[in-house]
């Protein structure tokens, strides 16, 4: 928590164009304080996509509150508000006990969800809404930046993120001032005024100050690596144009960060092989949706509990991204797919 820290937060929020910033040990942590803060405990639903790292679901039962698992857009991955929008209709028939809280949609991939009718459903039944933004720091909705699309939002520093430091990172974002005000006494065990004062139960979520000025001098070029990933992407699309295989699709009003890019193919096991026999480093995000893991198996829900996930983990598989990918890398590794796409 030395000087570089508080620099950086400044910097962050003001990238970011929200009030606070408070970083912290890595975005799993800022995912648990954001919820700490809201006092999410026993008895609590808390909507996470089913579709998404196991961080974003696991911060929930952790704190004795319950993850309902929503179903995804086929198209971008994101939750799906409709989905949303008739689970909260099946209150409190289906869900006894349970009292709807908080949702947390993730920007999967780097790709912001749909918040627009993310928050108008949240207002309407009087839920927070948190933002996962671990995988589309610098990525932008309706001309804001992820990072301002929720009541608050999370963010990770993680090196494979967009915005990566030298080891784990994270941030949280907000308006208001109690609730950052809350946060900075999470972040140091619940701390008072005082020291060794404790008012709520917290836990050490410091960020490294070390990871602190690493991020300072990425931030510096982090604008001009958006631009050289976005191209990285654009230049996969033209190359992929009219072979058998579903490139990502960014909706309107919206811009990624290209955490990942993203494809989908029936033959996808085939596809991990070519590739695998190429020398090229392709990876499945994810192979197993949530709600089918056996973490989370106490919960009951069966295969088919949410088809969109369950189909689209079983055809979608990730290409290298970076934002120094240059044209005969990428052509290589399209090549190294052709035995199957044609
Ligand atoms: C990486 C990631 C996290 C967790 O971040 P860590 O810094 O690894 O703890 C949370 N949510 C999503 C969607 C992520 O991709």
């Amino acid at each position: 928590m030395g000087p570089e820290v508080g620099e950086l937060e400044a910097k962050l929020a003001q990238f970011v164009a929200v009030q606070h910033c408070v970083s912290c040990a890595n975005g799993t942590d800022a995912l648990l304080m954001a919820l700490m803060a809201y006092g999410i405990g026993n008895g609590d639903a808390v909507f996470v996509p089913s579709f998404t790292f196991i961080a974003t679901a696991e911060i929930v039962p952790l704190l004795g509150a319950t993850p309902i698992f929503v179903d995804i857009d086929p198209t971008t991955f994101n939750l799906n508000p409709a989905h949303l929008e008739d689970l909260l209709n099946s209150f409190p028939q289906k869900f006894s006990n349970l009292k709807p809280r908080a949702i947390i949609p993730v920007d999967l991939f780097g790709q912001p969800a749909d918040y627009n009718e993310i928050m108008s459903i949240a207002k309407k039944n009087g839920l927070m809404v948190i933002e996962d933004a671990a995988q589309s720091f610098g990525a932008t909705y309706f001309g804001k930046r992820a990072g301002a699309l929720g009541d608050s939002a999370t963010t990770s520093f993680f090196p494979a993120k967009p915005l990566g430091c030298y080891g784990d990172g994270g941030a949280i974002f907000c308006a208001d001032e109690a609730y950052a005000a809350t946060l900075k006494s999470v972040r140091v065990h619940g701390q008072g005024k005082q020291r060794y004062e404790h008012i709520r139960i917290g836990i050490n979520g410091r960020l490294d100050t070390l990871q602190a000025a690493i991020l300072l001098a990425k931030l510096e070029i982090f604008e001009e690596e958006l631009s050289l990933r976005d191209k990285v992407a654009r230049r996969y699309n033209e190359l992929l144009k009219g072979k058998d295989i579903v490139t990502p699709v960014i909706g309107s009003e919206r811009t990624s960060a290209w955490a990942q890019y993203s494809l989908l193919s029936s033959k996808r096991d085939t596809c991990m092989e070519a590739l695998k026999a190429a020398g090229i480093p392709a990876v499945v995000y994810y192979p197993i949706p949530l709600h089918l893991q056996k973490a989370f198996s106490h919960l009951g829900y069966k295969k088919g509990s949410l088809p969109v996930c369950e189909k689209i983990a079983g055809e979608i598989f990730s290409l290298p991204m970076h934002p120094y990918l240059d044209a005969p890398t990428q052509e290589r590794i399209v090549r190294g797919l052709e035995r199957v796409t044609g």
